[in-house]
């Protein structure tokens, strides 16, 4: 199990990464949230990627 973060200064809140995974990522005031802490069912990586600004991370 990992672990996601969000960078809060560095997210523009798109809103990608709840589209890809709305179990992990939900969007509050403007800014991805991370709602679940365990990133377990999805492959997260791919959200990593699409972020446009990078400003997310998975912890191992
Ligand atoms: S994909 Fe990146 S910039 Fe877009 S809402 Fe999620 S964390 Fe923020």
């Amino acid at each position: 199990m990992s672990k996601a973060k969000v960078n809060q200064e560095v997210c523009i809140g798109c809103g990608t990464c709840e589209a890809l995974c709305p179990n992990v990522f939900k969007l509050k005031d403007g800014k991805a949230q991370v709602v679940a802490e365990e990133c377990g069912d999805c492959n997260c990586q791919e959200v990593v990627e699409s972020c446009p600004v990078g400003a997310i991370t998975i912890e191992k």
